[in-house]
């Protein structure tokens, strides 16, 4: 079943952009995702298809209308699928809820711009804001992007080997090990003798320390929620 996406955007032609390259875009043509845009702009039955408006209280910037995104959420068929605002107040993407929106039949995703969207929109429609990380970008559509090369990756025959997807940074809630090929030996360096042994249970072992090793130094936070969980079994 083809993973339907719909993006609502001021910017349809961002799309699919980088999306309609490599494996993602090989996907698209293949049917495995479908990809459909909705102008915002297209919905404003106001003077000039102005969407937006000055903020209520004032101060600087600009506020998308309720009335206008509204109109665009409800010409797209839902049919179970998620309804996301891309947003720096939401909860912060992981790779688990990549997963999980994998499994679902697709999304909607709402791009901002200017201030964001007005939040009567947000609570009378019941959108559900995802953010992609502490920092503020300028509009909504290259953190949409994001969303769904994550996601899209995941779904069953994009990536061609899933056994690669089971063992990348976070899906084990660790990061990855680090990885070496030809040259051997390359500017005096050489690739570690135990990943060249053959020995496959010692090449286990040594890629678990890696990781566990690196996961430790670099991020800590991990690090507890995998002690944590050990513990619980
Ligand atoms: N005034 C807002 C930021 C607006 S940025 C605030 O301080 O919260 C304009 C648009 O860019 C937003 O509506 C949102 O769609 C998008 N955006 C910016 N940063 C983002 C982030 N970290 N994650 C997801 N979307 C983001």
């Amino acid at each position: 079943m083809t993973y339907k996406t719909s993006i609502l955007t001021l910017f349809p032609e961002a799309f699919p952009g980088i999306l309609g390259t490599s494996i993602i875009g090989r996907a698209l043509e293949n049917d495995i995702w479908s990809l459909e845009t909705l102008d915002i702009r297209a919905f404003s039955d106001h003077k000039h298809r102005s969407v937006d408006d000055t903020p209520a209280g004032g101060g600087a910037g600009m506020v998308l209308r309720p009335d206008v995104v509204a109109a665009t959420i409800d010409a797209v068929d839902r049919e179970d699928r998620p309804l996301i605002y891309l947003s720096p107040r939401g909860k912060t993407l992981t790779q688990a809820r990549v997963r999980e929106l994998s499994q679902s039949p697709g999304v909607i995703l709402i791009c901002g711009r200017f201030e964001g969207l007005d939040e009567r929109v947000i609570e009378a429609r019941g959108i559900e804001e995802v953010s992609i990380g502490d920092y503020i970008l300028a509009g909504g559509e290259v953190a949409a992007m994001v969303l769904l090369e994550a996601a899209v990756r995941l779904l069953p025959g994009v990536a061609g080997n899933d056994l690669s997807l089971e063992e990348e940074s976070f899906e084990s809630g660790l990061l990855e090990y680090p990885h070496y090929t030809r040259p051997r030996v390359w500017e005096d360096r050489a690739i570690p003798d135990v990943l060249l042994s053959g020995n496959h249970g010692a090449v286990e072992k040594w890629r678990r320390e890696k990781a566990e090793e690196l996961t430790k130094v670099r991020r800590p936070d991990l690090w507890k929620a995998h002690m944590e969980r050990k513990e619980q079994g």
